[in-house]
């Protein structure tokens, strides 16, 4: 979301100018997968991103989670870098032994009700976008935005392209339990945010996992 109104133009000009641990953190974890799930807009800028994203990386694919920190200074939206200028070293390398990548954004109330499915890779599209509508979810594959389909999104740098899923705020929402938030600092960083929230979140995982391969 957002794409041309970003206040820092790349990873670098943001890192030259706030603090990793205060205003942002990044979590990665290189499994040797051939498979890289990525939340670049995750914590508080896109809510519910990183916690799925950790979710469907599950144990054994690699995890790159971007996150935002802050509420008010910056805003949460001043830390979104666009994913066609989203770059960093760890991401690269991911990406470099990687066959796919998914990435998962919060498009907030756009799309209501929605799940936009992009990226480049086609038969992860068709496959996630059947076992999506099996489990009850509306899904547009030729969404009006966010269509992932620039060779300089970073999803589509692995030889067979990339996935990348918008979904609602009210999609989103309905992946967590009623009590859990869609954000909590403390959870994501220990064990407990690997753990699907509700078993809708569960099966969503494992539908976005069947489709890339894993
Ligand atoms: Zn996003």
């Amino acid at each position: 979301m957002y794409s041309n109104q970003d206040r820092y133009k790349d990873l670098s000009e943001l890192r030259a100018r706030l603090r990793s641990g205060k205003h942002f953190r990044i979590r990665t974890l290189d499994r040797k997968s051939k498979i890289t799930v990525v939340s670049p807009h995750g914590g508080r800028i896109e809510p519910g991103s990183s916690r799925l994203a950790r979710v469907i990386a599950g144990d054994d694919l690699n995890f790159f989670d971007f996150q935002g920190l802050t509420r008010f200074f910056p805003r949460p939206v001043d830390l979104h870098v666009t994913s066609t200028r989203f770059r960093d070293e760890i991401l690269d390398r991911l990406l470099a032994q990687s066959l796919t990548a998914v990435s998962i954004h919060g498009m907030g109330t756009e799309g209501k009700g929605q799940i936009w499915i992009g990226g480049l890779n086609q038969e992860a599209k068709s496959l996630v976008a059947a076992s999506l509508v099996g489990l009850g979810f509306a899904v547009d594959c030729d969404s009006p935005k966010y269509r992932g389909r620039s060779p300089n999104n970073f999803v589509n740098f692995p030889p067979q392209k990339g996935l990348q899923l918008e979904l609602s705020d009210d999609v989103m929402r309905s992946l967590f339990a009623p009590h859990d938030r869609l954000f909590d600092r403390r959870l994501e960083q220990g064990q407990q945010g690997s753990q699907a929230s509700n078993i809708l979140m569960s099966k969503f995982a494992h539908a976005v996992r069947l489709a890339v391969g894993a």
